[in-house]
């Protein structure tokens, strides 16, 4: 029997690679303009740090690690690059820059999760993280920076959600408050809610589960609680994100009922969201994690990010075509053939050639398929030192000497 890729993993094929590489070069080129510079972490780490770093009330960290054990070390796989990232900024000393330090990476994430449209359990997300400033300019610059990348790459029909979580004041009385109000009806939500409700109830707003969600619609949920009552300082913090994000022109929608699935946050999250794709409508998610290197062992620092699934992208950008090249060498004679591709090559461009020395009528089928330009090299061409130079898109054709042939390709 033969081996297919595993479930919930996906072969990135050459047919749609460009769209990978145009989302990955729009996001270089972006975050640069922004000062933000790649990172790359280790793909798998320490379990100890999601335990630690995203929380061990998730489902990330309870159901949907993968987990191994290699002389006698817990290791898993990332499921998210957040805790790696804090985990390098401490190991690396990147508190003794002057902050803020901002960094992007881009990569595969590995969570046990149930596969379906725009859920994957090898999936890769593209993200920021900014250390070192505590003021709302920092949150405003991380969701200015998606919005100009998601716009980069074309897209449109998003809407940005936001809402602050407070500190662990703030959310003190409105976990306690969203208690009483699930209390009721508690045995009939599922599994996971109940173990939410003593261990970390705010995430109970979360759940995915279709029959909680309908409960929390039946039992008026949303009219029963409001949003979390933030204290001074974080209200205050809100206030100046809103007013930011009005100066930038970037449109928003407060949503006092998002929270996010990850423990980490303090204050700000938000989502991106698509309005054209179905239930796996988030494009982006992030927020601001004050704790979070203090809790993994550097210095009390202050930071927001947000990562995006590059799947979840790519569902809504156009399919982009692969790149023909700019030539294909006609020839029954390899060793003149390959000359001359190695001469292209050479000067820059791109040029395949036949490998099989078939016919010539199926090598021009071919090079009409792949390439934007013939170059016939046959008996009469390589004894007259001549090659026929055909325009595959016009049909054009014109003997040509080589030393025209790269002034002809300039302008082309
Ligand atoms: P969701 O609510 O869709 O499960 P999440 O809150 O778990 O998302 P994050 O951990 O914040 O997601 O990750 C940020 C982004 O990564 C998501 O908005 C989504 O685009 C993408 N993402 C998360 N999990 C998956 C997955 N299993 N497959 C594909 N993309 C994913
Ligand atoms: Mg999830």
């Amino acid at each position: 029997m033969s081996i297919t890729a595993p479930k919930g993993t996906k072969d990135i094929l050459p047919t749609e690679i460009e769209n990978w590489q145009a989302i990955e070069k729009t996001a270089s080129n972006i975050f640069a303009k922004a000062n933000f510079k790649e990172i790359r972490t280790p793909i798998f780490e320490e379990t100890d740090l999601f335990e630690r770093g995203v929380g061990d009330t998730t489902d990330i960290v309870n159901k949907e690690m993968y987990t191994f054990i290699k002389s006698e070390r817990s290791l898993t796989l990332r499921p998210e690059n957040t805790a790696g990232v804090v985990r390098a900024y401490i190991e690396h000393n990147f508190h003794r820059q002057s902050p803020p330090v901002k960094l992007w990476y881009k990569g595969p994430m590995f969570r046990y999760e149930r596969p379906q449209a725009g859920r994957q359990r090898q999936f890769h997300q593209i993200g920021v993280e900014m250390f070192g400033i505590q003021d709302a300019t920092a949150d405003a610059e991380c969701i200015m920076l998606a919005s100009e990348f998601l716009k980069g790459i074309g897209l449109s029909d998003l809407t940005v959600e936001i809402n602050s979580l407070g500190c662990n004041t703030c959310r003190k009385e409105y976990k306690e408050q969203l208690k009483e109000v699930v209390k009721p009806f508690l045995l009939e939500l599922c599994e996971d809610c109940q173990s939410r409700f003593e261990k970390n109830p705010l995430r109970i707003l979360d759940c995915k589960n279709e029959k909680c969600n309908q409960l929390f619609e039946i039992n008026n949920l949303k009219d029963k609680i409001s949003g979390i009552k933030l204290c001074d300082e974080c209200s205050e913090h809100y206030t100046k994100l809103k007013q930011y994000l009005d100066i930038l022109n970037i449109k928003y929608q407060e949503n006092p009922f998002l929270v996010r699935g990850l423990d980490y946050y303090t204050k700000t999250v938000f989502e991106i969201k698509s309005n054209s794709l179905g239930s796996q409508n988030a494009v982006c998610g992030g927020g601001r994690y004050d704790n979070l290197v203090e809790m993994l062992g550097g210095e009390k620092t202050p930071a927001v990010g947000w990562a995006m699934g590059i799947e979840r992208l790519n569902a809504l950008v156009p399919h982009i075509e692969a790149h023909k090249l700019d030539c294909f060498i006609v020839s029954n004679n390899p060793n003149e053939a390959m000359k001359l591709v190695a001469n292209i090559r050479n000067q820059g461009y791109s040029v395949d050639f036949d490998y099989n020395n078939r016919k010539f009528t199926k090598q021009l089928e071919k090079a009409a398929k792949i390439a934007k330009h013939a170059i016939i090299l046959g008996e009469d061409e390589i004894e007259n030192k001549y090659l026929t130079f055909k325009d595959l898109q016009t049909g054009e054709q014109k003997q040509i000497k080589l030393e025209e042939l790269y002034s002809i390709l300039l302008t082309k």
